[in-house]
C-alpha cells in the first residue's frame, strides 16, 4: 500500500503577496496570486488532504545575507522608503523590501517543510520573482534571489551539500546563474527562450573556476514546443542528476513558456507541464528521497498560470490532473535545433561528466 503521508504536499503562500503592486499595466500583478488561489479554491486544492496550506514569514536580513551583499540589502531597504526604480522595468514600492522578504520567506518555508518531515514535496506561490536578482543587483521584476536563499539556507540549517536546480521559466536565471558560477554545490541547469530579456544563458555558460562544468544552459528557439522538454530531460537533465547526486532538486517554476504567455513565445501547453512534473518526480524518487521544491517565477497570462500550477501542484500531491482540456497551440513545431545543441552540449561538458564521455 501506498505511504500517503510520502504523497504530502506543502504549498506556501502568504495573502500579503498580493500588495506587492507594480502599477495596472505591469505584467508582474498582484492577480499572479489572486487568481491562481481563486482557482485553486474552486478546484478543492487548498482543502485537499494530500495537501497542506501554509504561510511563511519573512525571511530575516541575516538570511538575506547568506545571499546578497550588504550594500544591496541596504539600497532595496532605503529606496523601499520613498519608492524608486531598482531597473527600467523593476520598480520599488514603499512595501517591496517586506514583500521581497516575505517571498523569500515562502521559499524558505517550503524547503523546511520537507526537510522538517511535514511533506515530501512542496510549491512555493511567491512573488516578487527571484532568479534574475544577483548578490549585488536586481530586474526582470526581481529583488532578491528566493531559490538562491532557499539553497544558501538549507546549507547553513540542514546541512545539505549538493542542489540542483533546474530553472524552466521562458527566461534565464541569470542572477541565479551569476549567484552559484563559480560553486560547484549547485548544478544549474536552464532552458530559455532565446534571444529574450536578459540575453544570458549561451550554451558556452558552463560555470567558471571550481563551478566550470556546473552550470548547463540550452537557449531555445522562438516558438519550440514543450514536447521537446522530454528530450532534454532524458537526454541532459537525467544523466547529469544520477551522476551528481543531489541532495533536493529545485524548479524555478515559472511558467511563461506557455503558449499562452503575452510576453514569450514558446509553445509549452498544460500537459507538458505535467510531464515535466511527473519526471522530474521520478528522478527525485531515486535521486533524493522524492525531495522536490518548485517556487514560482515568471507566468504571465492569468489563466494559463492558474491551470498550470493547479496541474503541478495536484501531480506533485499524486493526484488526478484537473484542467488538462485546452486548445493545442497554432503549429506544433519540434524544434530539430535542439537535438544538436543536446549533443552540443554533451560535448561541452564531457570533460566535467563521465555520463557525456
Ligand atoms: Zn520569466
Amino acid at each position: 500500500m501506498e505511504d500517503t503521508s510520502l504523497n504530502n504536499t506543502a504549498l506556501v503562500y502568504h495573502p500579503d503577496y498580493i500588495k506587492h503592486n507594480l502599477g495596472f499595466d505591469h505584467p508582474e500583478r498582484p492577480e499572479r496570486i489572486s487568481k491562481v488561489v481563486e482557482h485553486l479554491k474552486s478546484k478543492n486544492i487548498l482543502n485537499n488532504p494530500s495537501i497542506s496550506v501554509s504561510y511563511p514569514d519573512p525571511l530575516n536580513d541575516k538570511d538575506l545575507e547568506l545571499v546578497h551583499t550588504n550594500d544591496y540589502i541596504e539600497k532595496v531597504r532605503g529606496m523601499s522608503n520613498y519608492g524608486g526604480m531598482l531597473s527600467i522595468d523593476t520598480p520599488i514600492q514603499t512595501n517591496t523590501f517586506d514583500i521581497a522578504k516575505l517571498s523569500a520567506g515562502g521559499a524558505v518555508l517550503a524547503g523546511k517543510m520537507i526537510l522538517e518531515d511535514k511533506a515530501c514535496n512542496a510549491f512555493g506561490l511567491i512573488r516578487p520573482p527571484g532568479h534574475h536578482a544577483g548578490k549585488n543587483y536586481g530586474g526582470g521584476f526581481c529583488y532578491f534571489n528566493n531559490i538562491a536563499i532557499l539553497v544558501e539556507y538549507l546549507k547553513k540549517h540542514f546541512g545539505l551539500k549538493r542542489f540542483m536546480i533546474i530553472d524552466w521559466d521562458v527566461h534565464h536565471g541569470n542572477g541565479t546563474q551569476d549567484i552559484f558560477y563559480e560553486d560547484p554545490t549547485v548544478l544549474y541547469f536552464s532552458t530559455h527562450q532565446m534571444p529574450l530579456y536578459p540575453g544570458t544563458g549561451y550554451i558556452e555558460e558552463i560555470g567558471k573556476g571550481e563551478g566550470k562544468g556546473y552550470t548547463v544552459n540550452l537557449p531555445l528557439n522562438t516558438g519550440t514546443s514543450g514536447k521537446t522538454y522530454e528530450k532534454i530531460l532524458d537526454d541532459l537533465f537525467f544523466p547529469l542528476a544520477k551522476e551528481y547526486k543531489p541532495d533536493i532538486i529545485l524548479v524555478s517554476a515559472g511558467q511563461d513558456a506557455h503558449t499562452s504567455d503575452p510576453i514569450a513565445s514558446l509553445q509549452f501547453t498544460n500537459q507538458d507541464y505535467i510531464m515535466m512534473t511527473k519526471r522530474i518526480m521520478e528522478v527525485a524518487k531515486l535521486i533524493c528521497k522524492k525531495r522536490l521544491v518548485m517556487v514560482l517565477e515568471g507566468g504571465y497570462n492569468l489563466t494559463a498560470l492558474s491551470e498550470t500550477i493547479s496541474n503541478i501542484i495536484t501531480t506533485m500531491a499524486g493526484l488526478n490532473q484537473l484542467n488538462i482540456l485546452e486548445s493545442s497551440p497554432k503549429e506544433i513545431k519540434i524544434d530539430k535545433e535542439v537535438e544538436s545543441k543536446i549533443e552540443q552540449i554533451k560535448i561541452i561538458l564531457k570533460d566535467y561528466w563521465k555520463t557525456f564521455q
